[in-house]
């Protein structure tokens, strides 16, 4: 006898990559955190909080931080959604939209592995759609799948790679229900789809402060769309899903737009040089507009990709390993100061001899 309803007796828990204690002497390399700090306007919002706005029961829309998001976006205040993280809303989301029946989850493959298992936990039935190898949009087999809701993220996990505007205009026109473009990493990329929030109905844009903004650990995301696409949204959110600190801190971040970008120049700097590293080092890596890099080492009977990632940990150094079919001889390598990066070049360098 199982106390829990079948779909979660069925389903795997999302694994999330390791989080050692802050202060281990380690270079993590595996979730995609920013390797500078936040904001000295965050951290200063931070220190001048004053008790009373714990006492009281926070902003149930987290205002503040909407009207910061308005500001440096250029979006209307009111098509603003917040979360505790933006995998919230992706929570929000599948349980707005999807349920068994037709009312399907359809995403590209490989993709941020969160989706699947947030449809496994609903149940509703999902079409994982393979992204061919030149990383092109499968546009016409992901509107024929009928998704009540279709999740693209751009830059995409693991791949790192980003879709045509054009590509997800298209997608936009031809899906039945609602189309996500997750940009968790959008500021390390040159493109972003949030134009098309405007255009269509059923469109939202997700993005984060987990990455660009250096603030994992708020837990704070938003998404944009029109209102009436929130408005399903908002009924089903927890009352006060964001907390006061985080939408004070938050608001500051999103306000120093400059300190944001400035960190994320410095990322895509270190993203090239850590690339042609790689790539004398023999690895075959994909171009990627996002702060991490997906990268397949050269191939030898004594080291294959799981081996490597165990061997690194092993110096203390971690990087993503997923054992999933099309990723078994990847590594997926977050871009961590020139610092870091030089430490695993030469940990790879000696595992590799
Ligand atoms: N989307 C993608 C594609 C991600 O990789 C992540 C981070 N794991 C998230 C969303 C969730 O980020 P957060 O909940 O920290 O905002």
């Amino acid at each position: 006898m199982s106390y829990f309803r079948t779909a979660v007796d069925e389903m795997t828990g999302y694994i999330p990559g390791e989080q050692p204690k802050p202060g281990t002497p380690i270079t993590k390399l595996n979730t995609n955190e920013n390797p500078y700090p936040p904001s000295p306007q965050a951290i200063e919002a931070l220190r001048q909080l004053d008790g009373e706005w714990l006492r009281r029961y926070p902003d149930p829309f987290a205002k503040e931080f909407c009207r910061a998001v308005s500001e440096a976006l250029n979006v209307p205040p009111d098509w603003v959604i917040v979360g505790n993280g933006s995998d919230e809303i992706l929570n929000v989301l599948i349980r707005a939209c999807a349920e068994g029946g037709d009312r399907k989850v359809v995403y590209p493959m490989p993709t941020y592995v969160l989706y699947q298992t947030l449809a496994a936990m609903q149940p509703a039935a999902v079409v994982e759609v393979p992204y061919p190898e030149d990383f092109s949009l499968p546009i016409k087999a992901l509107a024929e799948a009928k998704g009540a809701i279709t999740f693209i993220a751009s830059p995409n996990s693991p791949s790192g790679h980003t879709v045509a505007l054009d590509d997800l205009r298209k997608l936009a026109q031809q899906v039945s229900g609602v189309l996500v473009v997750d940009e968790a990493y959008v500021d390390f990329a040159e493109s972003s789809a949030l134009p098309l929030v405007s255009e269509f109905d059923n469109v939202l844009v997700l993005r984060t402060l987990s990455k660009g903004y250096s603030l994992a650990g708020l837990r704070m995301g938003f998404g944009i769309a029109q209102p009436s696409l929130l408005k399903g949204l908002f009924k089903i959110k927890d009352s006060y899903n964001i907390d006061a600190i985080a939408t004070i801190v938050g608001a500051a971040a999103m306000r120093d737009q400059a300190y944001k970008n400035a960190c994320a120049e410095k990322v895509k700097a270190s993203r090239a040089q850590l690339t042609t590293d790689l790539k004398h080092l023999g690895f075959t890596v994909l171009d990627s507009q996002a702060n991490f890099v997906l990268a397949t080492p050269p191939t030898s009977p004594q080291t294959n990709a799981e081996q490597l990632y165990l061997a690194l940990k092993a110096r203390g150094i971690l990087v993503r390993y997923f054992k999933q079919p099309g990723l078994e001889d990847k590594l997926r390598i977050t871009i961590g100061t020139d610092e870091q990066n030089q430490t695993l070049i030469e940990a790879l360098i000696s595992l590799l001899k």
